[in-house]
């Protein structure tokens, strides 16, 4: 896509409005536009009183163009104003052109929920925060309305939450096979496979010095996650080093809450879940993302229905107290009716959680070459299947319960987790709405370091992939990390 800029405009945003209509867009720095090719051209004015900005939008022979002006008086930062008249102008100029109103309007984060409490944390009411993201953003009334019942009810976890304690996630980034619409850094050749002896040796190594930081730091651990990846790809013998690797430094029956996504159902055996019940394992996430065979064939998942229903009955009688299960809605091959009866087949059989995503497609993935033509087909069959699924889970008495978006997103439409009362699954809310530290250890994981009180947020990033993280032998890495992490409670505690 082509993008010009006239005058004093951020580039970043610029882009991420672009993607609200051309999703996936790559940006071009020729100066003349390929054959088909969407351009943008914004020009801002900025006088005393207002920043006005005209968006022209182009594609496939036909241009649009809007204009939108905002008083600088009614906002903070300058920036601010001249975001929101862009993105009000390029709402609209892309809403004539091409036939479709994001669902989202101009709101570009990825936690809608943070965005209204952050907005009720400035003394806005409930009520109001959910006006600015209507009228400001041009969100639609929907999805105001479910990120702020999202955003009241983690209200309840934030009050109740132990400021010092933190969470712990263990990274397995090995597959079975791999998904065709995946983009996850996850290791699926025999070749790589074969690493995971080696790096299950290290992980625990990692995950007991970890916890030593945390008790050092005078930290509680309220949940743990392993996640993938899908770390069932562990056999029976490997969980239990890895799981008797973190009961040798933590009581597991008294943490809030302790995951393990073993996800795809062509590897959950009996007997991984009894080393997982064993363990104190109380919540398991199985996914199927579609009860449709064709669908699952198409996506490469190399299970079927099945499978599904047999891993879920496996689950079910392991002891293990929690199931999560996951949906996309727009894989390709899969409409309206197909998703809608994976939704009800679904909820009848009532895991605590069910978490719905958005098919969201990005480069590294093997169906990135027919992206576009996806993502075009789908928009508005998906956003039925999101509206959909909101509607079908709470008739069955589950409530939203966590929200995040993800850049390319199909629709630029929402990922929500939903939860029977009281079964919330904790560390998501924790992890995404930033509200206690997670120490993340293993390949491709990332450490956030958080504190409320002084709003600061420290990311580390391990090795992204696992022969890396194994060739730090010399400790190089972990010791830079254990640096980072003392400096920041250092600096958070006045030390
Ligand atoms: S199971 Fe999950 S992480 Fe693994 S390849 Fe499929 S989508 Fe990616």
């Amino acid at each position: 896509m082509r993008l010009k800029i006239n005058g004093n405009f951020n580039e970043y945003y610029a882009q991420t409005l672009c993607l609200l209509f051309f999703p996936g867009s790559k940006f071009s720095v020729k100066n003349e536009a390929e054959k088909d090719e969407p351009c943008a051209e914004i020009t801002v004015t900025d006088d005393a009183e207002n920043i006005t900005v005209m968006v022209s939008l182009s594609h496939l022979a036909k241009t649009e163009t809007a204009e939108a002006s905002e008083p600088k008086a009614k906002y903070s930062r300058t920036e601010k104003c001249a975001n929101i008249a862009c993105g009000k102008a390029f709402f609209e100029a892309g809403k004539n052109l091409l036939g479709v109103r994001p669902q989202w309007g101009i709101l570009t984060g990825i936690r809608p929920s943070k965005f209204i409490m952050d907005l009720m944390g400035e003394g806005n009411t409930r009520a109001e925060a959910v006006k600015i993201l209507k009228q400001d953003y041009l969100v639609n009334p929907k999805k105001a309305n479910i990120a702020a019942e999202i955003a009241a009810g983690e209200q309840k976890f934030i009050k109740t939450l132990d400021k010092n304690s933190c969470s712990l996630y263990v990274s397995i980034p090995f597959c079975p096979s791999r998904c065709h619409y995946c983009s996850f850094v996850s290791c699926s050749s025999p070749k790589l496979l074969s690493l995971i002896d080696d790096y299950l040796e290290k992980l625990c190594r990692d995950v007991s010095e970890t916890i030593d930081v945390i008790h050092s730091l005078g930290l509680s651990l309220s949940t743990v996650y392993i996640g993938g990846g899908t770390p069932t790809t562990l056999s029976e013998a490997q969980l239990h080093k890895l799981f008797s690797a973190i009961r040798a430094k933590v009581n597991t029956a008294e943490l809030e809450e302790f995951t393990l996504e073993a996800g795809r159902p062509d590897t959950i055996t009996a007997g991984k879940l009894r080393e997982a019940y064993e363990a104190g394992v109380t919540r398991v996430s199985i996914n199927t993302q579609t009860f449709n065979d064709d669908v699952l064939e198409n996506i490469g998942r190399r299970h079927t229905s099945r499978d599904f229903y047999n891993a879920f009955e496996i689950a079910k009688n392991s002891g293990i107290p929690h199931i999560n299960t996951d949906l996309i809605a727009g894989l390709p091959g899969e409409g309206f009716l197909s998703f809608s009866c994976s939704v009800d087949r679904l909820v009848e059989l009532r895991p605590d959680n069910i978490t719905v995503h958005t098919l969201c497609i990005k480069n590294a993935a093997d169906f990135s070459k027919i992206k576009s033509e996806i993502y075009r087909k789908n928009v508005r069959d998906v956003t039925k299947c999101i509206d959909y699924s909101q509607i079908a889970t709470k008739n069955a008495g589950y409530e939203p319960y966590y929200i995040y978006r993800q850049k390319n997103a199909v629709g630029n439409l929402e990922n929500v987790g939903f939860a029977l009362p009281g079964t919330e699954g904790k560390y998501n809310i924790y992890m995404m709405d930033e509200l206690q530290t997670i120490f993340a250890v293993g390949a491709g994981a990332v450490s956030k370091l958080v504190s409320l009180e002084k709003s600061k947020i420290k990311r580390i990033f391990e090795y992204k992939y696992p022969y890396e993280y194994l060739s730090d032998t010399e400790g190089q890495k972990r010791r830079e990390k254990l640096e980072t992490i003392e400096k920041f409670y250092a600096e958070i505690r006045g030390e």
